[in-house]
């Protein structure tokens, strides 16, 4: 649906701005004859991200023990945080040129959208705060990432078109279990990574208690989750997308990103 005309003009056409009237939108969406309205036809290679211009993006390393094993790296005692540069995020169908050099690594997780303020959260509070949950890539770019001591997370993961999310936000109504979801990555067809969000360090709600005790979560915001084993640094030998590499990543009840890697 269109939702701009669906609404007669009460919601314009950018998906940004429904985040900031989240409530709201859900009780038009309720009460709107969705039956009898007019569809428009859908083409998924043209879908931009769900969430094209948060004011924040938060994402969460080595959230999964297996991928802190792989990582050589000790089981967080708190959630470690950096952000991806907005500027880095694209549809769930983009093509990404790779970084002439670099060795460049998957990281399939899924991404929390915030629909509603969330500042010193309750954990039990915090899926009230969620809007959805959509499916992201953490692509990085390891040798920037590693460049500089401490490491330089938020510069290695935000080359353009290394924030691929999509293709929707799906309420947290709509899966059986929100904190437990199987996602999978494959490249060129091999299944390089699979593993399920019940076996997070951080659950999606204690992240949110965790970084709302420092700063407002706000409305459209995106909190990266982490990703599980298998990543291409943590292999022996490492392994990195090369030119023409077809990344597939997914995750039960919200679907697939696709991802086609190009030599600059
Ligand atoms: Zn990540």
């Amino acid at each position: 649906m269109d939702v701009a005309t669906l609404g007669d003009g009460r919601f314009g056409p950018d998906p940004q701005a429904v985040y900031r009237r989240w409530d709201e939108f859900r009780a038009f969406v309720a009460a709107a004859d969705l039956d009898s309205a007019e569809g428009v036809p859908l083409d998924e290679d043209r879908l931009g991200p769900p969430v094209p211009q948060p004011r924040q993006v938060f994402a969460v390393g080595l959230n999964h023990r297996d991928h802190a094993d792989e990582s050589c790296s000790e089981v967080p005692a708190e959630p470690v945080v950096f952000t991806k540069f907005p500027a880095c995020l694209t549809g769930p169908r983009a093509t990404v040129v790779l970084p002439p050099g670099g060795h460049v690594d998957w990281e399939v997780e899924p991404v929390a959208v915030i629909g509603r303020e969330a500042y010193q959260m309750a954990v039990e509070e915090a899926w009230s705060r969620v809007a959805g949950l959509t499916l992201g890539q953490d692509i990085s770019e390891r040798i920037t990432q590693m460049a500089a001591t401490p490491a330089q997370f938020a510069l290695g993961k935000s080359f353009p078109g290394f924030g691929p999310i999509g293709p929707w936000v799906v309420t947290p109504s709509e899966f059986d279990d929100p904190d437990d979801l199987t996602l999978d990555c494959r490249l060129n067809g091999e299944e390089v990574q699979k593993g399920r969000t019940r076996d997070m360090i951080f659950t999606v709600p204690e992240l949110i208690h965790r970084l709302s005790r420092v700063t407002p979560l706000l409305p459209g915001d995106l909190v990266f989750t982490g990703t599980p084993a298998g990543v291409g640094m943590g292999r022996s030998p490492q392994r990195w997308l090369a030119d023409g590499a077809a990344l597939v990543g997914s995750v039960t009840g919200i679907g697939e990103l696709r991802q086609r890697f190009v030599a600059a």
